[in-house]
């Protein structure tokens, strides 16, 4: 090999900005003896280094294997240049490559690290410094404004470093090495609590107060990462209950945060890949399987709870002060709206109702919930994908280059196209309150700005009611619609790569068909670019139209009056005592004479109609409770028992499942053998649906996607009946089953129509 020296220039692309890269590549550099420049620009980490040919591709190769832990290398490109001269190793000033508006990562937030909190115990300048971060951790996303990822485009950028800041941020052996949010306890932002007895910025006192009044049973907000949360004792029924009531909370499950894992082990048996989840550098809610309870009001008699661990600094050093092991960690907004931000809104929102409001003087600029995941077959899901995943790029096997896919109208996101990545925003919320609105809207601007992404192309879903689909119609782009299933079924195939003909199973809530009718019980198949439907869940009529989305009891007597007409009111079910059979008969009135009972193939509200039927939820508070009531219900009972179906030209008709499920009811069989009995046959008439499709299209590969899948009996069952078939069976990851990863499919389908002009 060619030992003499030559110039190199490497261009790493990915998530390198805002992880430590740069650093990184000093200390790299620094024990290769070579000498060169880093620096970021806009299409990337540029290294120009002097050499050998041997010694280049060991440079490589180290990036490669050493990389920072939040850091994601997409590729490295390098090539030999025209020799140069250097003193040293250094970083040189960021600047905007004005050829190439190509973009590098902008990273998520990252979890404080353990290097960090020893800091906070030992650094002078640092001692029970809150917003203690280095080039491993820290705020990234929620602070940035625009690329490159320096101070100055950062809500930092209003905090002069101290010498000693300066110091560590100018020394390459440093670990806060151009550590963008670099900040200490003599130059950096400051906590401040508020309350009607004290206002204090000393840190010891914010949290001897704060511990303090937790341990009394009080409710304080705390400003996190992305917004503010409100936090109580998780032990104590009163003090949950009274945060239920302030924050007008619909019943939903809470999150709590738990001092550490062994906390976490005194209520759940955790997977080795359920800890990992949980400590990950990401540091989302995971919902977990609990054997012991915690208070009533967190998650109202559901055994799944959402748990976290400590991801900044003052939630250490509040359990620190605490005698607490366990707090509720709910995001604070009222419901429906999106969490707040900003000081003057949780003053105006909560001052008033909660003991005291904990918060520091640097800026969220983008908002950013905490993530939500759950394990299925023990691999990661994702149920929100918010704090600590976004704006990272998922990579597609096609390119969706200018497109801005809108998404659908509940759990909203949307998605940009930059060449082969689509650029999930986080989790926006339900557009109809007007707030959040705002929020979509905004963000939309926020990514167009920090992307220097201007839309070519809009899509949207095929509801024209839907705000998403509005906002696009008010635009002057062109637009591309999507049905509501397609894409869903498009953002599986997106996440797992495949661009090729696919069987799907969407299990839904609701959706606009292309025949006008509402669908949401599916089984499509096509590619990214068109769809058939094969068949679906038989109709069924809904009484009172969206109105049954949050009462599973209209449904349940359109179901029941379907199977046995008028006379099911004389069934000797508990169902019928809990209703009043006057309203029951004014809804079957309503279905004959087709007044205001759309007809839908939903499996979301079949599920409803058997969790109302099983009197386990007859009104629900949150989206989807029914659902979730019914999986939970199963409480791990073990059955491969199914009820009979039949499929027919109408579809696949559950009237003979409910027949024999009323039966099971009348003789008083247990409700956990009923709801597992119930899974097992949508999960057997899915496979034989399956298996009929397959017969007619030679498919193996099968797309499973749709809100119903977020459970995880139904995805386990039906995943492991398909692949015992010797289908190919993809599933959601990295973006939800629900409707927050519609945006993704979305992306795909238009890109793919464009490309093969199809539009
Ligand atoms: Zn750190
Ligand atoms: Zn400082
Ligand atoms: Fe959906």
């Amino acid at each position: 090999m060619n030992q003499e020296f030559s110039t190199y220039q490497i261009r790493v692309i990915g998530l390198v900005q805002g992880v430590g890269f740069r650093p990184f590549i000093v200390r790299l550099a620094t024990q290769f003896q070579c000498l060169g420049t880093v620096d970021n620009r806009n299409d990337g980490v540029i290294i120009q280094l002097n050499t050998t040919e041997n010694g280049i591709y060991q440079f490589i190769s180290a990036i490669q294997t050493k990389a920072p832990t939040a850091s994601s290398i997409e590729k490295i490109e390098f090539k030999k240049i025209s020799p140069l001269i250097f003193q040293d190793f250094t970083i040189v000033k960021s600047y905007n490559n004005p050829i190439t508006d190509e973009i590098t990562e902008i990273s998520p937030d990252i979890a404080v690290c353990d290097d960090c909190l020893e800091d906070i115990k030992s650094q002078s300048n640092r001692l029970n410094y809150p917003l203690t971060n280095c080039t491993h951790c820290g705020p990234r996303f929620s602070i940035i404004k625009a690329l490159p990822y320096d101070r100055t485009n950062t809500t930092m950028s209003v905090f002069p470093m101290c010498v000693e800041c300066k110091r560590e941020y100018e020394d390459i052996k440093d670990r806060r090495f151009h550590a963008q949010p670099i900040a200490c306890s003599h130059c950096g932002p400051v906590y401040l609590i508020e309350s009607e007895s004290i206002i204090s910025r000393e840190i010891t006192q914010i949290l001897q107060k704060a511990a303090a009044w937790l341990e009394e049973g009080e409710t304080i907000a705390i400003k996190g990462m992305g917004g503010y949360h409100l936090i109580c004792d998780a032990n104590s029924e009163g003090a949950v209950a009274n945060l239920r009531s302030i924050k007008h909370r619909d019943g939903k499950p809470m999150a709590v945060m738990f001092r550490n894992l062994e906390t976490i082990s005194q209520y759940a048996t955790l997977s080795n890949n359920e800890i990992l989840a949980l400590r990950s550098w990401r540091k989302s809610i995971i919902l977990l399987n609990m054997y012991k309870d915690l208070p009533f009001s967190i998650n109202r008699g559901l055994h799944r709870l959402g748990a976290i661990l400590p991801y900044m600094p003052f939630h250490y050093l509040l359990f620190e002060n605490c005698k607490l092991d366990s707090l509720v960690f709910t995001s604070a907004n009222l419901a429906g709206e999106p969490t707040i931000i900003d000081e003057t809104s949780i003053l105006t929102a909560f001052q008033s109702k909660i003991k005291a409001i904990v918060s520091y003087n640097r800026s969220i600029y983008n908002r950013v919930d905490d993530s939500v995941g759950v394990m299925i077959n023990d691999k990661f899901s994702l149920i929100r994908r918010s704090r600590g995943f976004v704006p990272s790029p998922i990579r597609l096997p096609i390119s969706v280059d200018g497109f801005l896919a809108l998404g659908a109208e509940l759990v909203n996101t949307f998605c940009l196209g930059r060449t082969h990545q689509a650029i999930l925003s986080q989790h926006i919320g339900d557009l109809k309150n007007a707030e959040t609105f705002e929020f979509f809207e905004q963000s939309i601007e926020n990514f167009k700005r920090l992307y220097k992404f201007i839309p070519q192309y809009l899509v949207s879903d095929l509801h024209p009611d839907y705000l998403s689909s509005q906002y696009a119609a008010s635009s002057h782009l062109p637009i591309i619609k999507v049905q509501h299933h397609h894409a869903h079924m498009a953002a599986c195939m997106m996440e797992n790569g495949l661009n090729e003909s696919v069987m799907a199973v969407i299990m839904d809530g609701t959706g606009l068909g292309t025949d006008g009718t509402i669908w949401g019980g599916e089984f499509l198949f096509g590619d990214l670019v068109d769809f058939k439907r094969f068949t679906h869940f038989r109709n069924i009529a809904l009484p009172g139209g969206d109105q049954v989305a949050y009462q599973p009891w209209r449904t349940a007597v359109s179901y029941l009056y379907d199977t046995f007409g008028r006379d099911f009111l004389h069934l000797k079910i508990p169902f019928n005592k809990k209703i009043e059979s006057v309203k029951a008969i004014f809804l079957m009135d309503m279905i004959d004479k087709e007044i205001n009972s759309p007809l839908s193939s939903s499996a979301g509200r079949l599920f409803d109609a058997v969790s109302a039927i099983l009197n386990l939820c007859h009104q629900a508070q949150f989206h989807a409770e029914a659902p979730m009531r019914l999986e939970d219900a199963i409480l791990g009972f073990k059955t491969e028992k199914y009820y009979p179906y039949n499929i027919d030209a109408q579809g696949v008709d559950f009237r003979l499942c409910l027949r024999a499920l009323v039966e099971d009811i009348i003789h008083k069989q247990p409700i956990t053998s009923i709801a597992a009995k119930f899974h097992n046959t949508v999960i057997e008439a899915a496979t034989e649906v399956c298996h009929a499709m397959f017969l007619q299209t030679k498919i193996r590969k099968v797309v499973l996607s749709g809100g119903s899948f977020q459970n995880v009996y139904l995805s386990e069952g039906l995943i492991k009946r398909l692949e015992s078939l010797g289908f190919e069976v993809f599933v959601h990851q990295k973006v939800p089953a629900n409707d927050g990863g519609i945006a993704l499919g979305q992306l795909g389908i238009a890109a793919s129509r464009m490309y093969l002009k199809k539009i």
